[in-house]
């Protein structure tokens, strides 16, 4: 009989509560879960090398005759094995080393003629080494390896390699239900594949079950939200119109668009979800303006979380300068505030005194709680994790929220890993912006840059010089921003040179940063604290020191400081000599392109889009086997796929298949990235 897939991993003979416990670290609760635990890569034991092919650092499998053992005393116990290679006898002799090993395992490997090992190759001293590879003995010399793939599984504390793939063949060896549409074959298959190239097969279909499986969690999320009730809040006393006279400049249609899409959203009481996705320096926070305005009109709060203290600030700043104006009530919250000050505002607040609340992270503390909230706007959300948007989506009543991102990403990628939102694109920058002149320069040339940007300064333009590193370091070899800070003082004695970096203390960023707008630094020496959201439109130049260390998507946003006024800006990238291929790759991209959009399909081609879409930062679980690098093609096959899943008649084979991509792919609504 079959088994149930979801039955509790203690119902697999040898998993005990002991082992049960350590599964759960790998997130495997359930049979299910186990089968789904895929190997992430695997050994080609195909192919058996002769010594004489063996490359230090190499992974290596090798077969040879057993010349020898003896146990070693040094520091640790150890047991080396001297082997020889076999038939033609090229190239001399290898060391397996063991530092565990037993009585038993000597006696039969000195018993044995020929020894086959996987391992990773070294030098111990001038000798080829191998440290405790796995291995088999034969008493024959053996005849050539079986085409079969070993599979490399992720690991954790406690339980090893060894120990999984044992699991692995236990979990493969159950009878699994064998219904039409289910995954079982498919996922046991890429626990012994018989080839890469089966592999991938193998991967492609079972990308798609995934991300179909994805695509309908996102939008059962997405119905469930429409089932809340939201305040709803219409158009009212015209504040947004008097912003508009207001603001100093006209918003470029792009921006009126969004602002339109947003507010009909919020008309509605179902809770508006829209993710409003703009280049850098596209307009962002102003769209974000009008949204919170409509919010006071109606006698409630909006709340503006930002992913850092110095893009709290500078919100909080322009916020102040816009709606201040308008008889409306502008507060800050951080983390870092005195806690006198902290307290009045936690109070106004509770009581509503507090209209548009800006704030970090603190935002969401157990001890913020609003009047009545009724709109949550996150920027650069790709900062934060789901979790932390839902909390503070906790404080309110089914609160409308707005997320923002500098963070372009391919539309059909959008619509797969977004389908719970609604989005909007700001795809135009506003008039009159310069473009920015990119050059890649070798480290060598610095002087050359030094004196590009001083031409600059000495026309009261403002520079960032951007460095990777706070302090100089043994391990990296980079320049770092004290080193530069006190290079540029020393050498530019005409100018005024400030410094920031992510160890000072958030008041005094914010009041170097202050200086830095109101001109009183001509260069600013930064880590990459300036990469999000900063704005001094009289900053025009950019040097990025040691460039190659940094991503596509970095370098852009950080790029992004600049070309924000009426001059010509530039930005010169510092590289090392002696760039990998991708790093090439990057910095090109860079030169040629500053379209963002344009710019995250290179980054995807180059390494895959876990980066891109910050999932990493904000610690999130990915696909297991879906890899958007690879199957980002697949997304119009599954929106359509998924689409009619969900439209599957009750008892129908597809609504059976839809039921099972569930169960497999999607067991709990926490597993997947989102926002
Ligand atoms: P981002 O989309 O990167 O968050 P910001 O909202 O910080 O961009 O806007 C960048 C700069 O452009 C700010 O100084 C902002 O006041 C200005 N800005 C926004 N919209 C317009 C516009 N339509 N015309 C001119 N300047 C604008
Ligand atoms: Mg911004």
């Amino acid at each position: 009989m079959a088994i149930d897939p979801q039955a509790e991993i203690t119902e697999l003979k040898g998993v005990g509560p002991a082992l049960a416990q350590t599964l759960e670290k790998l997130g495997i609760y359930r049979l299910i879960d186990l089968l789904v635990h895929l190997p992430m890569r695997y050994q080609d034991r195909s192919k058996v090398l002769t010594i004489g092919q063996l490359r230090s650092g190499d992974e290596g499998y090798i077969c040879g005759q057993i010349l020898g053992s003896k146990i070693l005393f040094g520091r640790q116990r150890s047991l080396e094995v001297l082997v020889g290679n076999n038939s033609e006898g090229l190239g001399g002799d290898i060391r397996l080393r063991f530092f565990r090993f037993s009585k038993f395992q000597k006696s039969a490997i000195d018993n044995a003629k020929y020894i086959r090992a996987f391992g990773s190759v070294g030098f111990v001293g001038r000798n080829l080494a191998m440290a405790h590879p796995e291995y088999k003995t034969f008493d024959a010399e053996p005849g050539p390896p079986k085409a079969e793939l070993t599979p490399v599984y992720p690991t954790t504390q406690g339980l090893g390699q060894q120990r999984l793939r044992n699991l692995a063949e236990k979990i493969c060896a159950l009878p699994w239900p064998q219904q039409q549409g289910t995954p079982f074959e498919k996922l046991i298959a890429l626990h012994q594949p018989t080839s890469l190239a089966k592999v991938e097969e193998l991967q492609q279909e079972l990308a798609m079950d995934e991300l179909c499986a994805y695509y309908i969690v996102m939008k059962g999320r997405a119905l469930k939200r429409r089932q809340q009730q939201a305040m709803a809040l219409p158009r009212a006393d015209g504040l947004g119109r008097k912003l508009l006279d207001n603001l100093g400049f006209n918003l470029t249609s792009a921006q009126v668009r969004v602002v339109g899409e947003t507010l009909t959203d919020l008309e509605s009481t179902t809770p508006m979800l829209r993710l409003v996705q703009g280049d850098v320096g596209s307009g962002k926070t102003v769209v974000a303006a009008f949204a919170a305005i409509r919010a006071v009109e109606h006698a409630s709060q909006a709340a503006i979380m930002a992913p850092t203290e110095l893009l709290a600030e500078q919100h909080f700043h322009n916020f102040s300068n816009w709606l201040t104006p308008l008889g409306i009530k502008v507060t800050l919250l951080t983390g870092q505030m005195p806690a006198k000050v902290k307290r009045e505002t936690l109070a106004e607040i509770a009581d509503g005194t507090a209209q548009v609340i800006v704030g970090t992270h603190a935002l969401f503390q157990d001890s913020v709680n609003f009047a009545r909230l009724a709109l949550v706007i996150i920027d650069e959300q790709h900062r934060f994790g789901v979790h932390q948007r839902m909390i503070l989506q906790n404080k309110g009543n089914f609160p409308h929220q707005l997320v923002m991102t500098a963070t372009p990403i391919p539309r059909t990628l959008t619509m797969t890993l977004y389908a719970d939102m609604d989005v909007s694109v700001i795809d135009e920058l506003p008039k009159g912006r310069q473009p920015i002149t990119t050059h890649t320069v070798k480290e060598d040339n610095r002087e050359k840059v030094i004196q590009q940007v001083t031409q600059a300064l000495a026309q009261g333009q403002q520079a960032y010089w951007v460095c990777t590193l706070i302090e100089d370091s043994d391990e990296i070899d980079a320049m770092s921003a004290n080193a530069s800070f006190e290079y540029l003082t020393k050498n530019l004695p005409n100018f005024r040179v400030g410094l920031l970096h992510g160890r000072m203390r958030g008041d005094e960023k914010v009041t170097i940063m202050d200086a830095f707008k109101s001109g009183e630094y001509d260069i600013l020496v930064a880590t990459t604290v300036v990469e999000v959201g900063v704005d001094v439109p009289n900053a025009t130049h950019m040097v990025i020191e040691n460039s190659e260390r940094l991503g596509l998507a970095q370098l852009h946003q950080l790029r992004g400081r600049v070309g924000r006024g009426q001059v010509a800006s530039r930005c010169f990238l510092l590289f090392k000599p002696g760039l990998s291929q991708a790093g090439q790759h990057r910095l090109n991209a860079l030169r040629q392109s500053q379209d963002g959009f344009y710019l995250a399909e290179q980054d995807l081609k180059l390494r895959g889009p876990g980066d891109i879409l910050g999932t990493r930062q904000a610690g999130e679980q990915s696909f297991k086997i879906a890899d958007l690098a690879i199957h980002a093609f697949l997304m119009p096959r599954v929106i359509k796929r998924s689409e009619s899943l969900m439209n599957a008649a009750l008892g129908s084979d597809e609504h059976a298949t839809l039921k099972g991509l569930l169960m497999t792919w999607a067991p709990a609504d926490h597993g997947h990235l989102t926002v």
